[in-house]
């Protein structure tokens, strides 16, 4: 059983507002999720929107972040309060937490992604973290939403470091999945690769100046937005599991396991993660083209305000056995890193980020 894509998509401006009566004939009594403040004023239109709709509805609101202890206490407020969906309005944390809490309780999900950080709208996965941040599991889900609602009016007011952070995360679909399934012989999963590869493309043409320019009429960011938000989720529909990830989200998770001062988007974490992935196949594979791609990357993730090394996340991996943490967990036996088509050890991590991290400090 494969769930390729939610089964309805609104997009656009005014999405939301056109999406209202499927919703009203969907629910009676929503709950809606989220978690930061920034958002609130979105949430509060979504709020009195559904209530004119003669709906009955409620709000919760994430504590910490798509972790077990928040997810069995919103199922909770659901079961008391009697609620027939769960409507996941925010960024890839508040939408995975909406997809598993609605599906743990056999009640539809509807996803509105309030920024273009993640393809967390469209997929039928959820990633689950600590308390504090710290990768756990990703979570296969049997379905999609039943409803995505991606409105660029929405998506305007996210701050400009979540559209950096989801072009990292979208990037990496092509380099992860041609590494790891390019030779799987399934036409559906080739398909998926050759998108990721467009998907690719298309943010290495439009990603800056999606970056760089005014929104209103610009076709740049109306494609960068739709390429991370909708077309990353389609790429891992389409290819499903045999579609993998590989070293780029093996690092960012074995990265969140060291707590630091300031927390980082999930996709501000894989693009350093990514540029660490390309090294390895140069060492350990002898990709010739890795220089290049991490050249071309090293300049789009700059121009984009990204951090390209692990000390640009606030840790030295030089302290406290961190290096040794994260070369531990990327090489755990679960560990997607063991997807890639080499073998891949403890002492290959430490070496490459060593590498890495004081040819950077030297700079
Ligand atoms: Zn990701």
């Amino acid at each position: 059983m494969q769930s390729i894509s939610p089964e309805t998509i609104y997009r656009g401006n005014y999405a939301w507002e056109k999406s209202l009566p499927q919703i009203s004939k969907l629910t009676k009594s929503p709950l809606i999720l989220g978690r930061g403040i920034n958002t609130n004023n979105l949430r509060h239109k979504i709020f009195i929107d559904l209530k004119n709709q003669k709906l009955s509805v409620n709000s919760a609101n994430l504590q910490f972040d798509c972790c077990y202890e928040d997810i069995s206490r919103i199922k909770k407020i659901i079961s008391k309060n009697n609620h027939d969906s769960v409507i996941a309005a925010g960024g890839g944390k508040v939408l995975d937490s909406g997809k598993y809490i609605a599906e743990s309780l056999n009640i539809p999900c509807i996803t509105v992604p309030l920024s273009a950080s993640t393809c967390a709208g469209w997929t039928a996965l959820s990633n689950i973290y600590t308390k504090n941040g710290q990768f756990i599991e990703d979570f296969a889900l049997r379905s999609c939403p039943k409803i995505l609602v991606f409105d660029h009016k929405f998506i305007k007011t996210a701050p400009l470091r979540t559209l950096a952070s989801g072009i990292a995360d979208a990037l990496a679909k092509w380099y992860e999945s041609s590494i790891t399934s390019s030779t799987i012989n399934d036409g559906l999963v080739q398909q998926a690769i050759q998108i990721s590869r467009v998907l690719r493309d298309q943010l290495l043409i439009d990603g800056q100046k999606a970056f760089n320019s005014e929104f209103e009429n610009n076709p740049s960011w109306r494609n960068t937005i739709e390429a991370c938000g909708l077309t990353a989720g389609l790429v891992g529909g389409i290819g499903g599991e045999k579609c993998r990830t590989a070293a780029a989200h093996a690092i960012h998770n074995a990265i969140t396991q060291i707590i630091a001062p300031n927390k980082f988007l999930h996709g501000e974490i894989v693009g350093v993660g990514l540029l660490l992935q390309l090294k390895l196949e140069e060492m350990k594979n002898n990709n010739k083209l890795a220089d290049q791609s991490i050249k071309q990357l090293m300049v789009l993730l700059k121009e984009l305000s990204l951090p390209t090394t692990i000390a640009e996340l606030g840790i030295n991996v030089f302290e406290n056995n961190n290096l040794e943490k994260i070369a531990d967990f990327t090489c755990r036996d679960k560990s997607e890193i063991h997807f890639l088509p080499f073998e891949i050890h403890k002492r290959d991590i430490v070496e490459v980020i060593t590498n890495f991290e004081q040819k950077k400090i030297k700079i």
